[in-house]
């Protein structure tokens, strides 16, 4: 049987006109992904288009992209329609998932419990990001990780492990920021070009979900909480949130770190995070949602302070601990 990253890659020579997908409120890794296979097919001659159903965050406002990020899917005929970084199908948004059939589609990611949706799958939860997985396939096909390229597969790389920090950052991952350096790339303008986008109201923003911490289940579990109101007061949207929920876990004792963020009166999005053992993919996956062991994430239809009641009777359950509380 052919590997599946020898199949992809024979789709990508043999294809024409190709659609690039990634998940809604796309993050560091789908847009660096995105943006690197589009760079990719665009080095073969091939037609591409960038597609996700929320537009371009701000603060990704400078990344090279190969074409403009559609939140429309143009109505023709693509050879290919590819998912990328995509734990399961509704993750790509209602329109493209229905349009995402069987025949003539890939999926490309790197999240457990993916439940393989296309045609050709390549899932492999070893890869620390989707970016590296698009590195590996510029490799088999010959083409240098210098320039854009390059600048949108260490974009991925460098979000998905926190900045080389995270569990999953591996000897491979290195080796691949090695190589982007040595084919030109600059980390300190990368740097400054990723962190250096926080407006005023973000920084507001942040402080006051810092104000309102709390601790539950004996100080093991540190959460967080964004509401509607605290958006509106400070300007703000859940653009200005990335990177939020990993400070929880900055607290001493602290082994599963949540946010809540309130996305209707009824509708509760929840991030989790943790490091070393502590599963909280688990947590996750109990509430309909997934992701990795260290970072997960799910959807509760619940106001925000019942969503939490929610989550912390499974992580009190999961993680065999108290269900106290600390303001
Ligand atoms: P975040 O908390 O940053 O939204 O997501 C953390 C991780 O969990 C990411 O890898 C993301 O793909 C995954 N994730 C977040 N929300 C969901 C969800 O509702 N369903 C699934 N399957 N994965 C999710
Ligand atoms: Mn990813």
């Amino acid at each position: 049987m052919v590997s599946p990253i020898k199949a992809i890659s024979r789709c990508l020579k043999s294809g024409e006109s190709f659609l690039i997908a990634s998940h809604s409120s796309p993050d560091g890794d789908a847009i660096g992904s995105s943006a690197a296979l589009g760079h990719l097919l665009q080095a073969l001659g091939k037609r591409v288009v960038l597609y996700n159903e929320s537009r371009l965050p701000k603060p990704f406002s400078w990344v090279p992209l190969p074409c403009p990020l559609v939140q429309s899917i143009p109505d023709e005929d693509f050879d290919w329609i590819i998912s990328l970084d995509c734990g399961d199908k509704p993750r790509m948004g209602e329109v493209l998932a229905q349009r995402f059939g069987i025949k003539g589609t890939i999926n490309i990611d790197h999240h457990l419990g993916n439940p393989e949706f296309a045609e050709i799958n390549w899932v492999e939860t070893e890869y620390a990001a989707a970016g590296e997985m698009i590195a590996e396939l510029a490799d088999e096909l010959g083409i240098p990780l210098s320039g854009d390229l390059g600048v949108c597969v260490y974009l991925a790389i460098v979000t998905d492990t926190g900045s080389f920090s995270f569990g999953n950052t591996s000897p491979r991952t290195l080796e691949l920021a090695a190589e982007i350096l040595r084919q030109g790339l600059d980390p300190s303008l990368f740097v400054s070009n990723l962190q250096n986008q926080w407006t005023l109201s973000r920084m507001k923003l942040w402080s006051r979900v810092f104000a309102a911490a709390e601790l539950h289940c004996g100080g093991q579990v540190g959460v967080i909480h964004l509401t509607q109101e605290m958006f509106k007061e400070t300007g703000t949207s859940s653009e200005d949130t990335d990177g939020l929920v990993n400070f929880i876990g900055r607290i001493k004792g602290v082994k599963a770190a949540l946010l809540l963020r309130e996305d209707t009166p009824n509708l509760t999005k929840i991030s989790l995070r943790s490091t070393g053992d502590i599963n909280v993919q688990a947590i996750a996956a109990e509430l309909g949602g997934g992701g990795h062991k260290n970072a997960s994430g799910c959807t509760v239809n619940a106001p925000i302070r019942e969503a939490e009641q929610v989550v912390l009777e499974v992580a009190a359950r999961l993680l065999s601990c108290p269900r106290n509380t600390h303001g």
